[in-house]
Parts: structure tokens; sequence; C-alpha cells
């Protein structure tokens, strides 16, 4: 095999996201043709102007901002565009597989219906797959903040969009005053239903909140996690069983869990022979892209194309999807590494 420069073949190499919110993943263009479509937003007069609103004081700011985007996505037809968008985005990337959380609650302020969210994300999504070589499952992400009863509650409302796109169950949100384990009920319901699995967790909170998203959640996969390298003893429990962490760098240093990229506990944790998969969380939020991700283990922690290889079999292995559809998606990645090409982005 010639040699490459690495960080050139990091935008083109095939990659699988399993942590990204679709709501946090917006193309600026799209959520600027919203304000100009809604107005009310007189100084926000060009995408620049727009992107630089994503520039955060901290995290009061950054929960601000999150609420004042949302107020633009107002008709199903925005959801529907935006999903679409998101995935081609993702597709030009050369990501060849994403499970995109989704969360339709935080919109009926707007005056839309739970169920008129989830059909148009469907439909974007949908349509993304045939127009993009990408594929997507969606994973309802529930916000804790709620409560129990209502967490219920929501994933008996997903169970008819079970065989259309909504693979999994999530839960968001607030961590520390909504431990995991009241929301037992719940995840029970969520797995006897079909449901696959994930919980946000080590993340605000330290180790106690990860142990109870594995003990009394069984989560099949923890969000972040990465707090989990407080506890040696957690450490090794996740090591032994493998379980997917969902990491993702770029979100915890804007949100403040690390301060550098040195400090973050991802390298000793990979080294140390967790399954560990690279994610981008809310890429539009953070002014980042999963691209970014690699380049940044590539360019600040020296990562090879070896690394990035088994970073990239973790995140098939850890995905929701069957068998079949992995082995799939090992022969492009495969493909890519051994012939230089594989399937080309776009
Ligand atoms: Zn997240």
């Amino acid at each position: 095999m010639e040699a490459r420069f690495l960080p050139e073949v990091i935008g083109t190499m095939p990659k699988v996201e399993l942590h990204v919110h679709l709501e946090g993943a917006f193309t600026y263009e799209f959520l600027f043709g919203l304000i100009q479509k809604y107005g009310g937003e007189e100084r926000i007069s060009s995408v620049d102007e727009l992107s630089r609103r994503f520039v955060f004081r901290d995290f009061a700011h950054f929960i601000e901002t999150w609420f004042w985007k949302n107020r633009f996505f107002r008709s199903p037809a925005d959801f529907e565009e935006s999903a679409r968008l998101v995935l081609k985005n993702l597709s030009d990337q050369n990501v060849i597989y994403a499970e995109a959380f989704f969360s339709p609650w935080d919109f009926v302020s707007n005056g839309l219906r739970v169920e008129e969210i989830t059909e148009a994300t469907i439909s974007g999504m949908k349509s993304a797959e045939r127009e993009f070589p990408i594929r997507c499952g969606l994973i309802a992400d529930i916000v804790r903040d709620y409560g129990a009863e209502a967490a219920e509650e929501r994933v008996r409302q997903m169970a008819p969009y079970l065989d259309r796109g909504v693979i999994g169950i999530g839960l968001g949100g607030n961590e520390r005053d909504f431990p995991p384990e009241l929301f037992q009920t719940a995840f029970r319901t969520a797995r006897q239903l079909g449901f696959r699995t994930t919980v946000h967790a080590g993340e605000a909170s330290g180790p106690a909140s990860v142990w109870n998203a594995v003990t009394a959640l069984e989560a099949e996969r923890i969000g972040h996690g990465v707090r989990a390298s407080e506890d040696h003893r957690l450490l090794e429990v996740l090591k032994e069983r493998q379980i997917p962490l969902e990491v993702c760098i770029t979100s915890n240093l804007k949100t403040g869990v690390y301060s550098s990229v040195e400090e973050h506990p991802f390298d000793k944790m990979f080294k140390d022979g967790l399954m560990l998969t690279v994610n981008s969380d809310d890429p539009s939020m953070f002014g980042s892209s999963i691209t970014d991700e690699f380049a940044l283990l590539v360019n600040k922690l020296g990562y090879s194309e070896e690394d990035l290889i088994e970073l990239t079999l973790n995140a098939v292995g850890s995905s929701f999807l069957p068998i079949d559809d992995k082995r799939a998606l090992i022969g492009k990645i495969f493909g890519f590494w051994l012939n230089g090409s594989g399937d080309s982005p776009g």
C-alpha cells in the first residue's frame, strides 16, 4: 500500500457515527433559511453572522442558544428537510452509517405534535438514504427532566415507529438531578417493545451515574461515559464486558467537562482496551464535525492509520445493526483502506 498523508485521508475515510443529535447537527445555511422564512431576527443578515451566534460565553449561554434556534423549527417540512441535510452533510464526510438522536418533544411548544415531527424526520431520513450513500437509524432521546412517568409514556409513544426507522431509546438531559435509576420502568418497557438502548451518563455526573446506567437500566451503550475514568472498578467492568462508550471529545471540551485534550481520558481508556467510539454529539453547536474529531486524534494525540481503523470497526461492532449489515459496512471500510479508494464520498 502506498503511503498516504493521513490528515488528507481523514475526510474521505468511511466513518460510522453513533452519537449525533439531529437538533444539534443542522446546517447553518438551512437554519439561516428558516430565520429568513419566519423573520423576527433582523440582526442576523448572513450565514456568517449566524455562525458567530454559536460561539458560547458559558454553559448557560449554550443552553439559551439551543432553545433560541429551536424556535425556528415550526413545520413538519422543516424537520424533514433538516434531517435530510444533516445526513447529506454526514455523507459528504463519507459517514456510511449513522445512529442519530432526535427529540420531538422539545418542539411541542412550537405548536407541533410529536407524531408529525417523527413522521417528518423519518421521511427526511428515507430521502437521504435514497439520494446519498448513507444509511441511518433513529434513536428517540428522552429528556430526563420531565420525570419517570413522562419517560415511560414517551417510550410507548415511539412504539408505532419501531419498524419504520426508530430503532432505539436514549436518555439525555439533566444527569445530575435525574439519575438513571429513576427510569428503570421506562427502560424495561423499551426493551420489552424491542428498542435498543443507550444512556447519557458519566458526562455531567461521575461514575455512580454510569454504574446505574449499566446495572439499573441495562443500557447497551453509554453516551459519553468518560467520567467512568474516575473509578477503577467500573473501568474493569466496562472493559471486561466491552460496553461501548460513545465518546465526544470536542463536546466535553466545549461544555467544560475537561479543559484540554491532554486532560481528556480518551487516550488512556483507548490504550487500556475499553470499547471506545468517536462521535460529534452536537457538531453545529460546537463548530465541529465527525471529521474534526478524528483529525484531533491524529493531530493532537498522534493516532495512526491502525488506530483509526480500529475505532471505525469499534463503531460498526457497537452499532445496533444486524450482523449482515455490519458485515457489509466492514466490507466497505476494508475496501477503502486496502485499495485507497473504496466507496467515494458524496
Ligand atoms: Zn449527546
